[in-house]
Order: C-alpha cells, then sequence, then structure tokens
C-alpha cells in the first residue's frame, strides 16, 4: 500500500515552509512537506541544473541558476542572503492601474494584506529565528524618483495617505541624506516598516517549529513531484514523483515557485529569471576592512532597480524583471546591472570581481499571486505566483492554508484577501466576458 498524508506541501521555499507552519499550529497532523533540493535554497549548491533550463552554451559553470527564489545569494563573500519585504503595490501599474484591474476595493485589500503579511513575517522571523538582530533588519524602503516624475510620484503618495498606507514624502535633501546625490534621484515615498530578512534561514526556522510538534515531516532532496491525480472529491490526490513513487494525500499545497506547472496554471502563470548583482561596497571614506552600515531598500518609481547595501554589498535586481521571458544572458544582464551600480554609486571600483546570478520565480499578468483551488471540489491548493516584491503577499496567503483545505472557514477579510488572490479569477474574467 503506498504511503498516505493528510496533507502533502510541495515546495519548502518560504511560502511551502509557511504554508506547513501555519498547517501544524492549526493543529492538523501528518503533513509531509516534499523538496526535491533542501529547504529554503531550492536545488543544494551541489544540485544540477535541470535539463529545460535554457543556459547560453560557456555560461553553465559561471552562472549556474540557483532556481528557487527565497535562496538570493549564498552569504558571506558569495552576497547577501536576504530578501526584502516591502508592502507597495505592483508597481508597474501604478495605484490607478491597479484600481483599474482590481477596482478601489481591491487596491485596499492588496495594501492591507500585503502589510499583514509582512508584519506577519516579521513577527515570526523575530521569534523563530535564532539571531534575528543579524537575519532581519527593518530599514525601512525608499522608493525614489528622478526631477521628471516627481509630479506622478507625488499623486502616487496622495493616494497611497488617502488610502491609510504608512508613508511619509521625502523631498530632495531627505533623499539625498539616504542614498547620495549621484544618481540624481530628488523625491522619495519613504515606508518606515519595511524590512529584509534571512529568506532562507527563515524557510528553515519555520519549518523546524513545524516539525517541533510532531505533525510536519519534511523530507528534502526528494525526487521532484512531476504530477498530481485525482479521481474525484472523494478520493485522495495521488502525488507522482520522478522516480515513479506514488503518495497519496488527502489534500495537496503547491508552492513551487517557478519552477513547476500543471494544466490550470498553463498560461496564467509565466516562470521568469531574476537577476543579481552584488558590487563589494566599502563606506565612502572608510578604512579598508570598515563594514559599510546596512542601508534601507531602495527603488526606483516604476521598479526599473532596487538595491540596497547589505552585508558589505550593494545588491542590486531589476531591469530584467521586463525581460523574464527572454532566455537567460546572465552575463550581460548583470553586467548592466552592475554598470547600473557602479554608475550610482561612482566612489565604488569598478569592474572588480562580484557575485552575479539568476533565479526562478514566476508571475501572473496581473502580478498578484494564484491562490486557492481551481473549483469547489479540488483538494489542490495553489501558492504561487509571488512577483519580485511579493513575499509579502504570499506570506500572508500561506496563513490562509487551514481555510483554503476547508479546515476551517474564512472570515469576512480573508475571503476578500482569497478572492482578489484567487486561482479562479482568469477562469471568472473569460466567463464575464464571454
Ligand atoms: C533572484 C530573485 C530575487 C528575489 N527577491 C525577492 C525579494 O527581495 N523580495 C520578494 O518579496 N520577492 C523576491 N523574489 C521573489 C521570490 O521568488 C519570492 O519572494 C519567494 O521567495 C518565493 O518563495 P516560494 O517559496 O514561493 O518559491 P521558491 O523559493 O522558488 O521555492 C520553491 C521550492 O519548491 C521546490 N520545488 C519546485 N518544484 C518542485 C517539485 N516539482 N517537486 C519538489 N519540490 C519542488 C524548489 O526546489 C524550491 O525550494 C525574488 C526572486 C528571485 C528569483
Amino acid at each position: 500500500m503506498s504511503e498516505h498524508h493528510e496533507v502533502v506541501v510541495i515546495g519548502a521555499g518560504t511560502t511551502g515552509a509557511a504554508s506547513a507552519f501555519h498547517l501544524a499550529q492549526a493543529g492538523i497532523t501528518n503533513i509531509l512537506c516534499l523538496e526535491m533540493g533542501t529547504a529554503g535554497q531550492g536545488r543544494s549548491a551541489a544540485g544540477r541544473v535541470p535539463a529545460d533550463t535554457p543556459l547560453i552554451p560557456g555560461e553553465e559553470t559561471m552562472y549556474e541558476p540557483q532556481n528557487s527564489g527565497s535562496a538570493v545569494f549564498e552569504g558571506g563573500p558569495k552576497g547577501p542572503r536576504t530578501i526584502k519585504m516591502i508592502v507597495t503595490l505592483p508597481p508597474y501599474l501604478m495605484l490607478d492601474g491597479f484600481a483599474d484591474q482590481h477596482g478601489w476595493d481591491g487596491v485596499k485589500t492588496y495594501l492591507e494584506l500585503a502589510i499583514r503579511g509582512r508584519d506577519l513575517q516579521l513577527e515570526l522571523a523575530n521569534r523563530l529565528l535564532p539571531n534575528p538582530g543579524e537575519q532581519v533588519k527593518q530599514c525601512g524602503s525608499l522608493m525614489v524618483c528622478e526631477p521628471e516624475r516627481v509630479q506622478r510620484l507625488r499623486q502616487e503618495f496622495d493616494t497611497l495617505q488617502r488610502l491609510g498606507c504608512a508613508c511619509e514624502w521625502w523631498d530632495r535633501d531627505r533623499v539625498v541624506a539616504a542614498h547620495g546625490a549621484a544618481a540624481n534621484f530628488v523625491a522619495g515615498i519613504w515606508f518606515a516598516n519595511d524590512a529584509r530578512i534571512d529568506s532562507v534561514s527563515y524557510a528553515r526556522a519555520l519549518l523546524d517549529a513545524a516539525c517541533a510538534t510532531g505533525s510536519v515531516t519534511l523530507r528534502e532532496q526528494s525526487p521532484a513531484v512531476v504530477n498530481l491525480n485525482s479521481a474525484g472529491a472523494d478520493s485522495p490526490v495521488t502525488v507522482e514523483l520522478a522516480d515513479g513513487t506514488q503518495l497519496q494525500a488527502g489534500r495537496v499545497i503547491v508552492a513551487t515557485g517557478g519552477m513547476y506547472s500543471d494544466p490550470y496554471l498553463a498560461g496564467v502563470l509565466t516562470p521568469r529569471y531574476s537577476y543579481l548583482a552584488a558590487l563589494p561596497h566599502r563606506a565612502p571614506g572608510a578604512a579598508g576592512g570598515m563594514a559599510a552600515p546596512d542601508s534601507a531598500n531602495f527603488f526606483t518609481f516604476g521598479f526599473s532597480h532596487d538595491w540596497c547595501v547589505a552585508d558589505n554589498f550593494v545588491r542590486i535586481s531589476g531591469e530584467d524583471h521586463y525581460s523574464g521571458l527572454k532566455s537567460p544572458r546572465a552575463s550581460e544582464r548583470c553586467g548592466r546591472l552592475a554598470s547600473w551600480g557602479w554608475q550610482t554609486y561612482p566612489y565604488l571600483q569598478a569592474g572588480v570581481e562580484h557575485p552575479q546570478k539568476y533565479a526562478i520565480y514566476s508571475e501572473t499578468a496581473d502580478f498578484m499571486p494564484l491562490v486557492g483551488t481551481p473549483h469547489d471540489n479540488s483538494r489542490v491548493c495553489y501558492m504561487v505566483g509571488c512577483n519580485a516584491w511579493g513575499q509579502a503577499s504570499l506570506s500572508a496567503a500561506a496563513a490562509l492554508a487551514p481555510a483554503l483545505l476547508g479546515y476551517r472557514s474564512l472570515s469576512p477579510e480573508e475571503s476578500a484577501t482569497a478572492r482578489l488572490f484567487s486561482i479562479r479569477r482568469f477562469s471568472a474574467r473569460a466567463t464575464a466576458a464571454a
């Protein structure tokens, strides 16, 4: 007889780990978390590039993709291991563009849940991480713009204020004091509560706490899940692994980042590449070994780049959020990020060797995650589609795992969240349009 679990969680990035944690907290037992690599890190450092990853000949060894979105760099001299937790709305659209798609109630719901997700993540990280002082940095974030976009940024700020989002308008002097004058950023919106977190340790800490309850088993280096089959609402889901093993699950959570696709996700979830460069940083004028103080998270209005000083690096990502559909050109794109960094921080030593890499995440057309079950009777719940800054919103979604799997009901507030993120929204719109 094949192995049976009450819930199988596929993927042990921050989303899968948080789902397993919240399920265990809700008293559900016999949960198996299956991870094809290492929890929080995706493929282990020694892992191979998956066969279907398109690579540029000659770049395979230089830029082996690490796959997971939860693990960014490896830490120490290999780049800062933190991801940023920010509450800002999907910035390609700006607030009024977002409202065109989801209504102003949708904007409000999104803001509230992103704030809830960030605060929940902060609370859990501070409680569970062994060394929160080092692993959680509540440095705030600053969305900056150049002179020609000040008016538009101000409009965005006024809307955020109207919606009750805690943020402050910063004029040129404050922006320059925080960032310097070189990049010609002249105005900003400051979000004091935003933070960065060591996401690898965070995923591990959530799983350690979940496993300590006795309700969760974590299986790392598992053969990848390749298929899910369910004969109907009354039958368990068969979870099929790459080596042919089959497990039975009462319920399943799919938290696989950008690395797994199935019929429900086809066409609505796109795997994307994100590129990162980490330029060795010393504070201007600081003597050789002196640590550069950590900075806020900076990001441009429109999100062409986001960057921060962390652990003696300037960590830069962005630009290629726009070209994530194209095959990786790591040296070219990481190179462009590095050039941008050297321009923005002119005192850094240009051309110096630095960690750089790309990894995979996934995104929907409206930049909102895909969360929930595809129809009322489904026993499979998706938690995917974290955009490049969407960790906070997926953290809030993961807290709904027990309700989304039918172990408790949703509160009215949670229902609004679940509707906004629902995996059914695209099919609902298609039906309405027909
Ligand atoms: C380079 C990069 C930087 C990013 N920076 C930020 C940031 O600063 N802030 C932010 O909010 N977001 C950021 N993101 C988005 C990021 O993807 C999410 O924030 C988040 O960490 C995603 O977590 P996840 O658990 O959903 O997915 P992942 O971390 O990708 O985890 C998925 C896990 O599932 C496992 N898995 C996948 N398929 C299978 C399978 N078939 N069988 C078994 N296991 C499987 C993988 O090995 C992996 O461990 C970034 C993404 C990338 C790529």
